[in-house]
């Protein structure tokens, strides 16, 4: 396992490939941020920023998806993966915040969880980018970057690898770390052919040594 001293070198060398790492769903307030995520789940960001150029136009409050029947608002986003229980959760989501919430969105993380299709990380991220309370949200990229650079341990469920990430790194650096590692993840250290031969962090990291020397990349 990475040492403090050798995770701080990562990060450091994250942020300098990636300066500019930031939330790449597009969005212009809480609430959208979080429709874009609960339509994130097994699409990338970039169809989902396709499927909301229109869709933040045609809806701009939770009372506006539940203008409209349950059909037309799955046909609205039928092209996205798993379109008609993500309709489902958003037309749910949007009349408990109305119900519940006074139409405004909380800014703490347990409160979010409680909405239909929210889990921990969607919430993570609404609370970080949308609201500026540290948090990491554990993606695929997040996930797999700890675990080939031994910050964690591959055994680890998603929720190991969030709380060893918030032991091991500053809280004030938790919300930047989850965009580099994402960035690093998504562009660089990618599930298939990884960079391995060009990556600055090759020296620390077991699994790139392990794949360098079997010609995998
Ligand atoms: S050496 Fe390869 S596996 Fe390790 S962090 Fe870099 S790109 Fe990822």
């Amino acid at each position: 396992m990475l040492n403090l001293q050798q995770i701080r070198y990562c990060l450091d060398e994250m942020g300098k490939l990636f300066p500019n790492a930031h939330c790449e769903l597009n969005h212009s307030n809480p609430f959208e941020l979080i429709i874009a995520v609960s339509l994130s789940a097994q699409c990338t960001d970039a169809f989902v920023n396709k499927i909301t150029k229109k869709l933040f136009e045609k809806y701009k409050t939770p009372e506006d998806y539940l203008s409209v029947s349950i059909e037309e608002l799955q046909n609205d986003i039928r092209s996205i993966g798993l379109y008609r229980n993500k309709a489902k959760n958003i037309q749910k989501l949007c009349r408990m915040l109305i119900d519940e919430y006074d139409g405004v969105l909380p800014n703490d993380r347990d409160e979010l969880t409680k909405f239909p299709g929210v889990g921990r990380k969607t919430a993570n991220v609404v609370v970080s980018v949308a609201f500026g309370v540290p948090a990491i949200a554990v993606d695929t990229h997040v996930e797999r970057v700890s675990k080939r650079l031994a910050i964690c341990k591959w055994k680890d469920n998603v929720l190991e690898v969030e709380k060893t990430l918030m032991r091991k790194i500053p809280k004030e650096e938790w919300s930047i770390t989850h965009h580099r590692m994402i960035f690093f993840g998504r562009y660089h250290c990618k599930a298939q052919n990884p960079q391995c031969e060009i990556c600055p962090l090759l020296d620390l990291c077991r699994e790139g040594k392990k794949r360098m020397k079997k010609g995998l990349n």
